[in-house]
């Protein structure tokens, strides 16, 4: 977990005597939501006497937790992410499996996990404590994975605690928002970031800050792709694939709301390097369209003709 968001630890330590049964951690993209929730699934699951020493790091649930293969402790993620995605897990001393994966992993989170996830929330603890699951992000749930999470959230079996991770909270259904005590993520004070950013090497830390919008494991992320995203900026230009078109997306959207920022006469906010523009109004509008463009660069479609279509759309403005 990173330092910064040990006072959103600690918040939950002092509750937990009366925890509530499911938690949404929310923020901006690149907090450092994942591994905050991962530390609170092992406060949750550590097994020290005293409450203040938890997590410990040293107890039978500490161990099992840190090796991945605590049995009260499930992660629900896109298959697409997920750390291990099922079709590679082997019994150990078998085959490997050959590469016979015909479909593409999911993006999304499915019903059949729901399904799993609340058949194993209704055994009891092994461990006679809590069982903890982990949502990861809770905005990429199938709606009918959605509608099932919500049956285990408005009646959860008892000593259960959900922990749900989002980027996006206004694209979850409002009655799962509703069943989970929020605790927001926000983003860390820049001076904390700029000496933990520098204390990793990052090379122009200051200038990637910027872009990122001041998160900083998305800075860092910037900062290691740095001359793509150079190339990107300097002179955008249609892509062949999907990767490439969610980076084109996003650095337009920045492009467009620096010019619209340098409109209204303050500093541009992403120091994406554009020329200050004269219609706030215009840029503003694409940048918003942009924003739905880029969750749109997530589906099938054609990289380079769409990105050719974003570019001629940007160019019309200027
Ligand atoms: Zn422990």
């Amino acid at each position: 977990m990173h330092p910064w968001n040990q006072p959103i630890l600690d918040s939950l330590k002092a509750r937990l005597d009366r925890l509530p049964h499911a938690i949404l951690l929310h923020g901006p993209r690149g907090v450092g939501k994942l591994e905050l929730a991962e530390t609170m699934a092992q406060l949750l699951l550590c097994e020290h006497k005293d409450l203040k020493a938890r997590p410990c790091g040293q107890c039978d649930g500490c161990r099992w937790y840190l090796a991945g293969n605590h049995p009260d402790f499930r992660r629900l993620e896109p298959e697409a992410i997920a750390k291990v995605p099922p079709a590679a897990e082997d019994e150990e001393g078998s085959e490997p499996a050959p590469a016979k994966r015909t479909k593409q992993p999911s993006l999304f989170i499915l019903i059949e996990q729901v399904r799993e996830l609340a058949a194993f929330l209704n055994l009891r603890s092994h461990r006679g404590a809590l069982r903890v699951a982990l949502v990861h992000p809770a905005e990429d749930l199938y709606p009918n994975a959605a509608n099932a999470l919500l049956k285990g959230l408005e009646e959860p079996p008892a000593g259960a605690v959900f922990i749900l991770v989002s980027h996006r909270p206004s694209r979850l259904l409002p009655t799962v928002r509703s069943r989970c005590v929020a605790m927001p993520v926000p983003i860390p004070p820049r001076d904390t970031v700029l000496a933990w950013l520098n204390a990793q090497k990052t090379q122009n830390a200051d200038r990637w800050l910027a872009f990122a919008g001041g998160a900083p494991l998305q800075a860092l992320e910037y900062a290691g792709e740095a001359s793509a995203w150079d190339r990107l900026l300097k002179s955008p230009s249609p892509v062949d694939d999907r990767e490439n078109l969610e980076r084109l997306a996003e650095a337009l959207q920045k492009m467009a709301y620096d010019r619209a920022f340098s409109a209204f006469g303050l500093p541009p906010k992403y120091r994406t390097g554009v020329p200050a523009a004269r219609s706030a109004r215009a840029w503003l509008g694409f940048a918003r369209r942009m924003g739905e463009d880029r969750l749109l660069t997530r589906h099938p479609l054609n990289p380079r003709l769409f990105s050719s279509e974003l570019l001629g759309s940007m160019r019309d403005l200027t």
